[in-house]
């Protein structure tokens, strides 16, 4: 039994709109699914994601309109890294990313910042140009971002995680823990702190999920509980299940299943373009359709 690299990552955003228009206008993700936060259905769920929202490339955020900018840092995950397919596509993002959004050359990556100061960086990735994508109408295919690789995160005393992770199956490869293998594989490094405190808020992640065939499920449960965190029982999110804890560094981390899917309850045509409720919460939706902000299909410019 071992994790199958990431399943998704979320953050949160003051501006749905505007975060739409830069994940999936800019970036050129699709908007796979607009829903609400389980938890707290007045406020947008949004997963972007490859043309299906497949796991390793759902990355979604929560919206809080107006909440206020937060802090990344200890015991956050502060970073995403995605492939592309090649050192061409890094200098096509720098070009096509002049006036849209903050970002920095290295030889090897390209950072990128969004409009909140959240950083996705983008690493060229032998062999992943086969691999799906959004197939977004403005994003050329060869520069295309695939998957999310891995995630970077901050902690006081990075030693601490090393026995949990090793219980969940991430082996130590250099400075970083890895899980999974070939496509489905992704790192997660351990970075000290730098001392400061961290503030949750938007431009920040709240947590990441790892994948989990859905037949492991009970098992990581166990697994968790063997290793002594304290985790939530299994939830039902109906595209997914999942289960939640702090590892000992205090990032949140979610074992999410790869099933359903999130064409249970829409056309694959038609991903992202309603408002879904879950079941739970469909009564409140004449409230939510007049409080939330509408946002508009980010590829419609586009297509
Ligand atoms: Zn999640």
């Amino acid at each position: 039994m071992h994790l199958h690299g990431i399943h998704h990552v979320t953050a949160i955003t003051a501006d749905g709109p505007r975060n739409a228009e830069f994940y999936g206008g800019v970036l050129g993700l699709r908007l796979v699914k607009k829903t609400v936060n389980f938890d707290d259905p007045g406020a947008y769920h949004l997963y972007y994601g490859d043309a299906n929202g497949s796991p390793g490339t759902a990355l979604t955020f929560f919206e809080y309109p107006g909440a206020r900018l937060g802090r990344a840092g200890e015991s956050m995950v502060t970073r995403i890294d995605w492939s592309v397919p090649s050192t061409a596509a890094l200098d096509w993002w720098e070009r096509h990313l002049v006036g849209k959004a903050a970002t920095e050359r290295h030889p090897d990556y390209l950072d990128v910042w969004d409009h909140e100061g959240l950083v996705t960086r983008l690493v060229p990735v032998d062999g992943c140009e086969n691999q799906a994508h959004a197939n977004a109408p403005h994003i050329p295919g060869d520069v295309a971002m695939r998957r999310m690789i891995g995630v970077a995160a901050q902690s006081r005393e990075p030693e601490h995680s090393a026995l949990v992770l090793e219980s969940l199956g991430f082996q130590r490869d250099g400075g970083e823990w890895r899980t999974g293998d070939g496509v489905r594989s992704a790192a997660y490094r351990l970075e000290s702190s730098d001392g400061e405190v961290a503030t949750s808020g938007a431009g920040t992640i709240h947590h990441v999920a790892w994948a989990s065939l859905d037949e492991d499920h009970q098992g990581w449960l166990e697994r968790a509980a063997a290793a002594g965190v304290q985790a939530t029982p299994i939830v039902d999110r109906d595209y997914f299940r999942s289960i939640y804890f702090r590892e000992p560094s205090g990032v949140l981390f979610e074992l999410a299943t790869d099933g359903p899917g999130f064409a249970i309850d829409e056309e694959p045509d038609a991903l992202g373009l309603a408002l879904r409720l879950p079941r739970q919460h469909e009564h409140l939706r004449p409230l939510l359709e007049e409080r939330l902000t509408p946002i508009p299909d980010p590829w419609a410019p586009y297509r």
